[in-house]
């Protein structure tokens, strides 16, 4: 058994149709796929529905927040795609943009400052509503000072705070959907901070089941400490290639997760559910 359990299709930031991901992983040798595109389940029915050879594990990679740190990523493997609270809450994350920007133009204009959300729109011409184009938008009206607290920068009286889910709560509802949670890339070199064992020890007892220690942002020593650390707080230790497509240079399979801890990740969903 050869077994990768994060990978992304077109249905969030891959390059991959999820229909494609099968075929690909086949001959890439791998006999499990876990499909984890961010904060939604929108492939997972096209990947299954193409899988012949190759098991695809349902599962989705929430973005959430640990402490006052950095956004963390939480695989939730083995959900339930249809449990209504979680695909709730995915909902919620995916057009949080959106909401927050409209929230924020609303605020702006509240606070006396003559700009529309169609000026904002046109600034940000089809890409998510952000920051930066209300800045463009209220300084096209003479308001420079758009990132103090008088406006948008974060607390300021124009923010509207992000959604965003704990990595606690985001456990709980893995769990309640009869998935398992593993924590992806704790220590990827390309997050500024990263988790501590001590947080992690924290989320061992609130539930999760693994942490991520063979990834392509890890380096060797990291991921040695981490199966260290995960012995030591009875996680499970997976590896995953994180597969982007053409968006990163990783080949699927590039780092997999060992037979043993994929039945004890099974046999760990399964008893919740
Ligand atoms: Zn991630
Ligand atoms: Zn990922």
């Amino acid at each position: 058994m050869t077994i990768d359990l994060h990978a992304h299709s077109t249905a969030s930031d891959g390059t991959t149709p999820p229909a494609s991901l099968p075929q690909l992983a086949a001959e890439a040798g791998l006999t499990v796929l876990a499909l984890t595109d961010h904060d939604t389940f929108a492939g997972l029915a096209a990947a299954s529905a193409a899988s012949a050879e190759v098991e695809i594990v349902p599962g989705v990679e929430i973005s959430c927040r640990l402490d006052d740190a950095d956004e963390v990523h939480l695989l939730g493997l083995f959900v339930d795609p249809l449990f209504a609270p979680l695909a709730a809450e995915l909902e919620l994350i995916r057009t949080d943009r959106v909401r927050r920007g409209v929230r924020m133009v609303q605020r702006c204009r509240e606070l006396g400052a003559p700009i529309t959300l169609a000026q904002v729109e046109a600034i940000a011409a089809g890409a998510p509503l952000g920051r930066p184009h209300i800045a463009a938008a209220l300084a096209a009206v003479g308001i420079t000072d758009a990132f103090t607290s008088d406006w948008i920068a974060d607390g300021g009286r124009a923010d509207v705070p992000k959604h965003v889910l704990s990595t606690v709560d985001a456990i709980a509802l893995v769990r309640a959907a009869g998935g398992v949670a593993v924590l992806a890339h704790p220590r990827s070199v390309k997050r500024r901070a990263a988790v501590s064992d001590t947080q992690l020890a924290a989320l061992a007892s609130a539930g999760l089941s693994g942490i991520e220690a063979d990834h392509p942002e890890q380096p060797l020593q990291v991921r040695d400490r981490l199966r260290e650390v995960a012995a030591d707080l009875g996680l499970l230790a997976t590896g995953s290639s994180d597969f982007h497509g053409d968006r990163k240079p990783v080949r699927l399979g590039e780092h997999t997760t060992s037979p043993e801890v994929f039945a004890a990740l099974r046999e760990s969903a399964v008893s919740v559910s």
